[in-house]
């Protein structure tokens, strides 16, 4: 649905989420105040083209829907490299956006709602719901790591993957900075990935 190469550099703006994305990242002339995550330059970006992916949102009656958004390339004057700008909420690689995936993992191990029950008010597909809580499952080391290094999770046994969810879904949790703590964002499959380069910005100005 997207295409990328290992060339490809990305730059994650936490502080912009998608549906926001047009108004303050794509449709923003202004410079865009980045450091270079290649080179070091400051602000020596111009634009270069966009590309479309796909991102799913929960709509106000709770069902997941995909709507496409057109992502914005920059490219360093200084180096040429060229580097995509995600917003904070997407899962790089993923379709299913980071809201979107601690949600159905709520509905299951929270809410405590069955699978069936999950799969028609979401309608999502049971593989889709497996998938998301195996997601969860696979990241519970580095999420467990990163709780117990800002000191939120002190007790001696593992975490289990409710606790971690509890603590994921807390309006305070900022997921910078778990991407500062372990150099990559929340979710992305490793495996897939162990050739990219991401790299984190914050707009300055
Ligand atoms: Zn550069």
């Amino acid at each position: 649905m997207y295409k990328t190469s290992t060339h490809t550099l990305m730059i994650i703006e936490f502080q912009v989420f998608s549906k926001d994305y047009k108004e303050k990242i794509l449709n923003c002339y202004h410079s865009f105040e980045y450091i270079c995550p290649k080179c070091g330059a400051k602000a020596r970006f111009h634009r270069h083209g966009t590309y479309q992916r796909f991102i799913t949102y929960l709509s106000i009656s709770g069902d997941i829907v995909f709507e496409p958004l057109e992502i914005l390339r920059l490219k360093c004057q200084s180096c040429n490299s060229t580097h995509s700008i995600l917003p904070g909420d997407i899962i790089p690689f993923q379709v299913y956006s980071l809201p979107v995936v601690l949600f159905l993992c709520e509905q299951i191990l929270i809410k405590k709602a069955s699978i069936r029950h999950t799969v028609s008010k979401t309608k999502c597909t049971i593989q889709t719901i497996y998938q998301k809580l195996n997601l969860l499952k696979r990241s519970l080391t580095l999420i467990e790591y990163y709780l117990r290094q800002i000191s939120i999770y002190t007790a001696t046994a593992s975490i289990s993957r409710t606790q971690a969810l509890t603590f994921l879904l807390l309006p305070t949790m900022k997921f910078s900075s778990y991407f500062h703590c372990h150099g990559h964002p929340i979710f992305l499959n490793r495996r897939n990935t162990i050739s990219y380069h991401f790299y984190f910005a914050a707009v300055l100005s």
